[in-house]
């Protein structure tokens, strides 16, 4: 055990990946880059670090930011609860903490959208306080190494693992062992198929000897995934266009998308054309439509979206007819709007 953390930090001394937010110890910009890569990919997220870090380079510019700005910038990156959280955040550090970013643990984790592990990273990468960071990556190469049989999604795996994570850390250098055990899960010991004759850890890894790497670590749950059938209503009169806000609580809250009429199966389109909630939106309207789009499939943790655009031209003016809640703007405005990523491929495909 007492080999563990020297072994993983010579390892990532020799192997890190040279990337922005590592050569800082402003605990704003670590945040940043934290809650930008919950659930990203370092590839995907690094672009919008550097927008992010570029336009918001203090704390205070980010608090006293338009919301709509950050959510724009945020845009395609997914999981938008984490740019309100994140601008939520800058507003209590830049009002209740004087623009001081919090630097004690219990402090940082009772900040809006951090969760154990990002207050634990924020606290060791730019205070190095002695807390250990437990990510997707932890989990599998302790998992690996000391043969922990536990599934890793139970309440009883979380405290184990977590347990295990603070003995093992670098009371001197908690950052740089945190920072190295990520960087060790990341590279080294990858999900599938990792070349375990090349690791540093192969002589001490359990799962090595007992060649079962392809089967730790253990799982209890499988997430259940609800199908979704969106069916957009793309209006449009004379270069005039119909979007809408989304504000109630579920997926993409403050991006805007077009008037939907959601359904749980796929409807065929003369289902849909006689449904209740198409009359509803169109009334005695005169209408024709364009165009029918494929399907547009996207996949989100518990949810799986399929999307396809109707395009109906419309011979009355649309504010005469369609909800006062929808905005009607120029077709050309749309660019100026944050939508999903579903949305905006659409936009891409028709420009
Ligand atoms: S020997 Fe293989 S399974 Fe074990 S820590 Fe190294 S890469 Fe991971």
């Amino acid at each position: 055990m007492k080999h563990f953390s020297p072994k993983i930090i010579t390892w990532y001394n020799q192997n890190k990946r040279d990337l922005p937010w590592r050569n800082t110890k402003d605990a704003y910009l670590i945040w940043l880059s934290e809650i930008i890569l919950q659930q990203t990919r370092v590839d995907q997220g690094m672009a919008y670090y550097l927008k992010f870090a570029e336009h918001f380079p203090k704390v205070k510019d980010l608090a006293k930011a338009d919301n709509d700005k950050v959510m724009k910038l945020w845009q395609g990156l997914g999981y938008y609860s984490r740019a309100r959280n994140l601008h939520t955040t800058a507003k209590t550090i830049h009002t209740i903490y004087k623009g001081k970013f919090p630097d004690s643990y219990e402090d940082i984790l009772s900040l809006k959208g951090v969760g154990d592990y990002t207050a634990a990273a924020i606290a060791s990468f730019a205070f190095n306080k002695p807390h250990a960071v437990v990510d997707g990556n932890v989990y599998r190469v302790l998992s690996r190494v000391f043969g922990i049989e536990t599934p890793i999604d139970s309440s009883l795996g979380k405290k184990e693992f977590y347990k295990l994570a603070n003995e093992l850390i670098d009371k001197k250098n908690p950052g740089l062992h945190n920072q190295a055990l990520m960087e060790f899960g990341a590279l080294q010991c990858k999900p599938a198929n990792p070349d375990c004759s090349v690791c540093p850890l192969n002589n001490m890894c359990y799962a090595f000897a007992k060649k079962l790497v392809a089967d730790l670590p253990i799982k209890e749950k499988k997430t259940k995934v609800r199908n979704r059938y969106f069916n957009y209503m793309v209006f449009r009169n004379k270069g005039s266009i119909a979007i809408h806000k989304r504000i109630a609580k579920d997926i993409w809250i403050n991006l805007h998308d077009f008037p939907l009429i959601e359904t749980t199966k796929e409807l065929s389109e003369e289902q849909l054309l006689k449904s209740p909630e198409w009359k509803n939106m169109l009334g005695k309207t005169k209408y024709s439509i364009k165009s029918i789009s494929t399907s547009y499939k996207h996949i989100l943790s518990h949810q799986k979206i399929y999307a396809r655009f109707i395009e109906i031209d419309c011979k009355k003016s649309l504010k005469t007819f369609l909800p006062k809640d929808l905005l009607i703007i120029k077709e050309s405005e749309i660019q100026n709007f944050a939508v999903p990523r579903l949305v905006d491929l659409y936009l891409e495909k028709n420009k």
